[in-house]
């Protein structure tokens, strides 16, 4: 928490003091958020408009620096809140009222710590109101058969919250060597008369060589909520046109502080490059098995942006279980599992055992 902020009031009580002028509405005061429709900012309480200055192209950082980085978070601009029930470090503006979890719904928040760590560089703004979010896991909802009426009609706007959640992307230069065994399977026909006959047989070659190959924005995610899996299966995010980062993007919306170490992700992204390169090597040669490739990669010019990605987290519990879907803030691609009716489940093994009987009993008057 940051100390010097917080002061007495008048009534005995610490508030905190918050130097957001710039955030508040020129015209009547009112708190500012970001509205996805306009891609502007926009007055709460009056409705005045107001344009986001300097929306320029985030840049890629070069990755030695991100150690000694002096992009740290200020300690007025936002603090975490830590979620008592599900553990979850939320990042919320000053400004926002509605202190509850996005991954459980529960209003179990502390306010932690002030921010610590790199300050994003990078944002995706959200290009999806949250009432189109809405429609769009409606729709969703509708289409899975089994998720039961009240989950598909009671879907309302405090189920789902717009987070802005943390990754990083990776651009390297690679130069790879490899050397490694492959082959081929053949057929040939063998024998004659009586034993002829076809078998299968393999060739086996070495091969070696150099590989070149550039990558651009691997993506790798930095929160444990909203994991890779979740990511790649919400993928694609246009980080290639992603913005500067500027509080304003966030006004309005939840951040999702990152959990992980920037040296780690830089890890993670190598394990995900190498993948790709093994494959890539493999695609020039012709071959069904591999004996054994050993590749050693040299990474060169590598480059980061900590982008912070749209995306909308939904909660819903049906039957005191808990259910989280995510929505793509850019795209609308909805992924995540929706509770499934235990009525309709029953409704459909009796209907297919009643099929099933029923065709027993007219495969036996037929054949009777
Ligand atoms: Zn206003
Ligand atoms: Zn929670």
């Amino acid at each position: 928490m940051a100390g010097e902020n917080k002061q007495l009031n008048e009534n005995g009580e610490y508030e905190v003091k918050v130097e957001t002028e710039h955030l508040k509405c020129s015209a009547c005061g009112g708190n500012m958020v970001f509205d996805p429709d306009k891609q502007m900012l926009f007055c709460e309480h009056c409705g005045t408009t107001q344009v986001i200055d300097g929306q320029s192209h985030a840049v890629e950082l070069d990755l030695d620096g991100a150690f000694f980085s002096d992009n740290k978070w200020e300690s007025d601009e936002s603090l975490v809140f830590t979620c008592d029930n599900c553990g979850a470090k939320v990042v919320l503006n000053k400004n926002e009222t509605a202190k509850e979890c996005p991954f459980c719904g529960t209003g179990h928040v502390q306010e932690t710590e002030a921010l610590s760590g790199i300050k994003p560089n990078a944002v995706i703004p959200f290009k999806l109101g949250l009432e189109k979010a809405i429609e769009i896991t409606k729709n969703w909802a509708r289409k899975k058969f089994f998720a039961p009426r009240n989950f598909k009609k009671n879907l309302k706007t405090e189920n789902v919250k717009g987070v802005y959640t943390p990754c990083f992307t990776f651009d390297s230069k690679t130069s790879s060597t490899y050397v490694g065994r492959i082959g081929k399977t053949h057929t040939r026909v063998v024998g004659s008369g009586k034993n002829r006959r076809t078998e299968t047989y393999t060739v086996w070659r070495n091969i070696s060589g150099t590989y070149f190959h550039n990558f651009n924005d691997i993506l790798v995610s930095a929160g444990e909520k909203v994991d890779q899996g979740k990511i790649d299966k919400m993928s694609p995010f246009d980080t290639e046109n992603s913005k500067t980062y500027e509080e304003s993007f966030l006004l309005g919306f939840m951040a999702y502080h990152y959990d992980k170490e920037v040296t780690n992700m830089w890890a993670e992204a190598k394990g995900r490059m190498d993948v790709v390169l093994r494959k890539l090597i493999l695609s020039q040669y012709s071959y069904d098995k591999v004996s054994y490739l050993n590749v050693s990669t040299c990474h060169e010019n590598v480059t980061y942006k900590y982008v912070m990605l749209p995306v909308y987290v939904g909660n819903f519990n049906y039957r005191s279980k808990l259910f989280n879907f995510y929505v793509n803030g850019e795209t609308g691609k909805v992924i995540g599992k929706t509770p499934k009716s235990p009525w309709k489940i029953l409704l459909t093994v009796l209907l297919s055992m009643a099929v099933i009987a029923g065709s027993v009993l007219l495969f036996f008057l037929l054949n009777s």
